[in-house]
């Protein structure tokens, strides 16, 4: 049977990238070796590292003076290293779910971080709107995708200060205003590659600003000055991303990533809207088209488990909800499917229709 993957993280790629990513595993570029075996310093290394970065550039418009670099230790490991990058004295953070609360846990081992709005109370179904931002903050960190919630920041803010993104789980799935950022990181496992690396796009000019000694490591002027190899790297999921990049580019860029994924989520919200078992969990300004959450409408709520069965045996993969939401979450992703998001809503009808 054929299975639809709208599993949150790792998640679907295209085949074609991961038929290309064991193919180099197997035989590196006809070297004779696996992409395993071969030093992140060989001369035919090297050019994937260049291009991942080449197109990370080319597919954000990444102004001059920017870098990007593929570091270790996912996104969860860039909660600490930008405070300790960036945060002299004050940050200001927005807490729109799980994400964005363990990057304000690190900061707060840094210096003072101001909480400028939260959805708490509301279990972060809506992104909080009009809120004040001080202007002596060293930056203002957002989630712009909340992949457990199901909401989204699909805009550049306006921010007084430079902006610091958690974009792991829609980053090149939309254009972006890069000059707005100090930083961007994210975690490829979502929407780029398989998982081990994290792509971070840097200001230059913003490094080397805070007073505190900063470990090796943890500087991102480490990676920077050493093009992303002052250690080995993840070399298999940069391969991966590389060419999962380069099918984005191949496919229209993030431009019409970006259409496709408001054309999936127009196809799945309208049919959450439409079902009488269902209804959706985030406020509609702000919900996701990666992460579609969504439960039985109360009338209903018995039949959960019996549908999640129901679905799953028609091929649908990674449906259930995360635990702090319940219900349902279909993510959506670049390499998601016209047709995988209508055979979810075939499932559905017909479980409407026996209902
Ligand atoms: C998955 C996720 C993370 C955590 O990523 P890791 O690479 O597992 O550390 C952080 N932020 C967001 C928005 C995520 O979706």
């Amino acid at each position: 049977m054929k299975k639809y993957n709208f599993n949150a993280g790792p998640s679907m790629l295209p085949r074609e990238v991961i038929e290309a990513t064991a193919a180099a595993c197997l035989d590196f570029e006809g070297c004779g070796l696996s992409l395993m075996e071969i030093s992140h310093r060989a001369k035919n290394f090297q050019p994937v590292v260049d291009k991942a970065e080449a197109l990370v550039k080319e597919l954000l418009d990444v102004p001059f003076g920017y870098s990007v670099v593929f570091l270790a230790g996912g996104a969860s490991t860039e909660f600490c290293r930008v405070p300790y990058n960036f945060l002299e004295k004050k940050a200001a953070y927005l807490n729109t779910g799980t994400w964005a609360k363990k990057a304000m846990k690190e900061a707060k081992l840094f210096g003072e971080v101001v909480e400028v709005a939260s959805s708490a109370e509301a279990n972060y179904s809506y992104i909080p709107k009009n809120f004040e931002i001080p202007a002596d903050a060293d930056y203002l960190h957002i989630t712009t995708n909340n992949t457990i919630f199901g909401t989204e920041i699909r805009r550049e803010l306006d921010s007084p200060v430079p902006m610091i993104a958690d974009m792991s789980s829609d980053i090149m799935s939309r254009p972006v205003d890069v000059s707005k950022y100090n930083c961007i990181y994210a975690g490829a496992q979502k929407n780029v590659s398989m998982a081990g690396v994290t792509i971070v796009i840097v200001k230059d000019d913003a490094l080397g600003k805070v007073s505190r000694p900063i470990p090796t490591m943890l500087d991102y002027m480490t990676h920077v000055k050493n093009g992303s190899m002052f250690n080995t790297p993840p070399v298999v999921p940069i391969y991966c991303a590389m060419k999962n990049l380069e099918w984005v580019k191949a496919n229209g860029g993030v431009e019409e990533m970006d259409r496709r994924a408001r054309k999936r989520a127009e196809i799945l919200y309208g049919e959450i809207e439409r079902n009488k078992l269902f209804k959706g969990t985030a406020a509609e300004e702000d919900r996701s088209v990666m992460n579609i959450c969504f439960v039985m409408t109360d009338e209903y709520k018995e039949l959960e488990a019996d549908f999640l069965q129901y679905a799953t045996d028609k091929g649908m993969v990674g449906i259930k909800g995360h635990r702090s939401v319940g219900g349902f979450r279909a993510s959506c992703y670049n390499a998601q499917t016209i047709e995988g998001v209508e055979a979810l809503v075939q499932c559905m009808k017909e479980f409407e229709a026996q209902h």
